[in-house]
Order: structure tokens, then C-alpha cells, then sequence
């Protein structure tokens, strides 16, 4: 066959991605798409502001020659400024344009990320639970996922987290606000990170380079700050989107921004730049960068989210979930009432619920809840919740066959 063999297995591990767009679109024409509860895409429903939308219209509305034509490989010397600017009024540290390359999303810097700074063979370790297309973006690049877990609080384990540097481990790459989890990594968390990386790297002889997954930076409630990534560590970079922040996922914008500490950090800086380039992308969409410039901090009304979080969290607890509070991004990742996370999806889906098993996220007897979905679709949704948490407990452990 044509496919090449990782990606014919990649594509059978991933079945579930497919199976639940699929099942979804069933159900929605069966039912009719109001009477399905579906919390399985991190898609935002929120319309960006308008500010934002004015600002693609008048991007798409330029008639200057040449204005459809590339940009540079990093991305418009303004956007890059203006970027570098607000990182560093947020952040309080010395960055400026050639810290900041503009990418195809968080997705892109990503890969163009691990592409940098990995080379085949090498280790780069990832918190159990992972977002579920880590360990695809890092075989991308010929490196080895290195899965670690993480307290029962989802924080990292520094001690775990330790245990499984080796002479390979080229790169640590976290997520906070997180997704499956919404937990915020604090302050403390982030010095304790700190200090092991520097202290293991010193030992291994090669510097650790921390990636940080930053596209839910703005997105935390009830006042919870992300500490700098950029100010904790040198050898760091920070990967963020509009997507999120501004509801705009589709038109696939994002940066890394790079800690002016960085070892030899013209020459990552190329290689960050080579990598945007040569990995297929160019450069950033040239009218999401035209239209980002004006508005980086017109961002979604991040108390809709929280409000939901607290109705939700509410609601969800007082059926008997067992899930953290979540203090930023938009999902819960409760426990399933049943060992198998896979048969529990499929009692919610009975009523009409679509979330997704935490196999997918590297922890089974989970699942995650993506609520940047409209007030109608959580409140329809609660008798379905409730229902099958209570079908789940009636059922003698064991007893419940897995049909997915
Ligand atoms: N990283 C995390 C943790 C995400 O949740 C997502 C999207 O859901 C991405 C990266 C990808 O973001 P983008 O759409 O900007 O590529």
C-alpha cells in the first residue's frame, strides 16, 4: 500500500477522532443538530468582538499592489513588534521583534518548535494528560514522546518529571491553562520547573528547552495569573494562538516567542524561521497577520466562559462527578463513574452527549467536556448528565460491555 506504515498506524490509533466527527454527524441529521449535546471540539462558539471582524474586513478590503503577495518567513515586521510589546508590557521582560515569529496556529509553532530543536531520536516529554496531538507532532520530527505523569491535582510531577530526564531528553513541553484539564500552572509550580531544568541540564550538558502551549493564556477565571514562562527560564519559548483568545481558530494564527535567554539564540531564532519556512507553511496567513496587528487585546469576553464553569462545575458535581475546579480554558476532565472510559462515553452518547474518552488524552477512566458551547446546549444536556451517571452506578462493575 501506498500509506507509509506510521501513518496507516497512526490513523488506526486515532480511529476514535474520525469515529466521533462521524457519530456526531449522525446524530445531529437523526435528531436534528438541536437535540445534540455536543462538547467534543475545543471550536469556540463566541463570535470574536467587533473590533476584531471590522479589522478582517478592512484587511481583506486593502487594494495596495502586491498586498496579496508573501510576507516574510517570520511573519509582518509590525505584528512581530507589536507582539513583542505586549509580551513584554505583560510580562515585564526584554523582548522585541526578533524574539517573535509569526505561525499557522498554535499547531504550527508547534511543529515548527519541536522541528528546531529536536533531533531524531531525541526524548521530549509530555503531562499525562497530553493534549492528544503531542505525541503526532513530536514523531513529525523523528523525536520520542516520553509520557509523564502528572499529582492527582494534574500538576506536574517534578520528582516523576526528573526521573525521566535522560542524555536524549532535548525538550519539556507543557500546557497551561490546560487542555483536557484547565488547570493553571502556578507560580511556585513553574520556579520548582525551573529550577530542576536548570540543574538537570547542567548535568546532561545540553541545554532543555521548555515549550510552553500558551493558546489559553488569556482564558483563566476568578483573577488566576499564568506566570512568564519567558521570565522562569532561559532556554524557553512560548506558543500561543488567536484561536482561542480571539474566536477565531479558522483563519490559523499564532507565534512563538522566544526567551531573549535562549542559548545561542540567533541562531534558534534562524532555525525557527528556517523551520516555518521549509515545513510547508511559508509563512503565517498573510491577512490574518494584516488584520492582527490592531487588535491583539481585543480578545473574547472571557467571563462567559467562567460563568459556564460555575454552572456547569455546579450541576456536574451535584450528580456525583468527581472533577478539579477548573481555573482557566473551557473543559472539565472528569472521572468516568465506570473503569472504561470508552463504555461511559457511549452511555452519555445514548442521551444524545458527545465528549471524548480520556484514552485519547494518554489517561483512561476520564473524559473530557469542552464547554465553549451556547447556555442552551449545557442546560438541555444536564438530564442526559445526571441519567447516565446514574445508569452507570447501577450497574454492577464489570457487568457493562464495551461497545465502542
Ligand atoms: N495546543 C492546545 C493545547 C490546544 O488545545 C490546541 C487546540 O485545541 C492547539 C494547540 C492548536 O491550536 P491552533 O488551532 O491555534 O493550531
Amino acid at each position: 500500500m501506498p500509506v507509509a506504515s506510521r501513518i496507516a498506524q497512526f490513523t488506526e490509533e486515532s480511529y476514535w477522532v474520525r469515529r466521533m466527527f462521524e457519530e456526531g454527524s449522525r446524530l445531529k441529521k437523526e435528531h436534528g443538530a438541536h437535540n445534540v449535546f455536543d462538547f467534543s471540539l475545543g471550536n469556540p462558539d463566541l463570535d470574536p468582538v467587533k473590533a476584531v471582524k471590522d479589522s478582517i474586513l478592512e484587511a481583506a478590503g486593502v487594494n495596495t499592489p502586491g498586498i496579496h503577495g508573501y510576507t516574510p518567513h517570520a511573519g509582518l515586521p509590525e505584528l512581530r513588534a507589536a507582539v513583542a510589546e505586549m509580551i513584554q508590557k505583560d510580562e515585564g521582560i526584554a523582548v522585541d521583534e526578533n524574539s517573535i515569529v509569526m505561525t499557522a496556529g498554535a499547531t504550527g509553532a508547534l511543529n515548527v518548535a519541536i522541528r528546531t530543536v529536536v533531533n531524531p531520536g531525541d526524548e521530549v516529554i509530555i503531562l499525562v494528560p497530553y493534549f492528544c496531538e503531542y505525541p503526532y507532532y513530536i514523531d513529525n520530527h523523528g523525536g520520542r514522546a516520553i509520557k509523564v505523569p502528572t499529582l492527582a491535582d494534574f500538576l506536574p510531577d517534578l520528582g516523576a518529571i526528573d526521573a525521566s530526564i535522560t542524555p536524549r531528553t532535548a525538550a519539556i513541553l507543557i500546557t497551561s491553562p490546560n487542555n483536557p484539564t484547565g488547570r493553571v500552572y502556578n507560580e511556585q509550580v513553574i520556579r520548582g520547573l525551573a529550577d530542576l531544568l536548570i540543574y538537570r541540564s547542567s548535568q546532561i550538558g545540553r541545554p532543555i528547552v521548555l515549550i510552553a502551549d500558551e493558546p489559553y493564556k488569556v482564558i483563566t477565571f476568578d483573577g488566576v495569573r499564568v506566570p512568564s514562562i519567558l521570565q522562569a527560564y532561559p532556554n524557553s519559548m512560548t506558543v500561543s494562538s488567536f484561536g482561542k483568545s480571539h474566536s477565531i481558530p479558522g483563519e490559523r494564527l499564532g507565534y512563538i516567542a522566544m526567551s531573549p535567554g535562549m542559548n545561542d539564540a540567533a541562531r534558534t531564532m534562524d532555525g525557527l524561521i528556517l523551520s516555518n519556512r521549509i515545513l510547508g507553511f511559508v509563512h503565517a496567513p498573510a491577512l490574518a497577520q494584516r488584520a492582527a496587528r490592531r487588535v491583539l487585546r481585543d480578545i473574547i469576553d472571557v467571563s462567559v466562559y467562567q460563568r459556564r464553569r460555575d454552572r456547569f462545575y455546579q450541576a456536574l458535581s451535584d450528580f456525583g462527578y468527581e472533577l478539579i475546579w477548573p481555573e482557566g480554558a473551557f473543559y472539565f476532565f472528569p472521572k468516568t463513574p465506570l473503569p472504561d472510559d470508552a463504555t461511559f462515553v457511549e452511555l452519555l452518547k445514548k442521551r444524545l452527549i458527545l465528549t471524548v474518552p480520556g484514552t485519547g488524552y494518554g489517561m483512561p477512566g476520564h473524559f473530557r467536556i469542552a464547554y465553549c458551547v451556547p447556555d442552551e446546549t449545557i442546560e438541555g444536556s444536564l438530564r442526559g448528565f445526571e441519567d447516565a451517571i446514574d445508569e452507570a452506578r447501577a450497574v454492577p462493575s464489570g457487568k457493562m460491555a464495551r461497545r465502542m
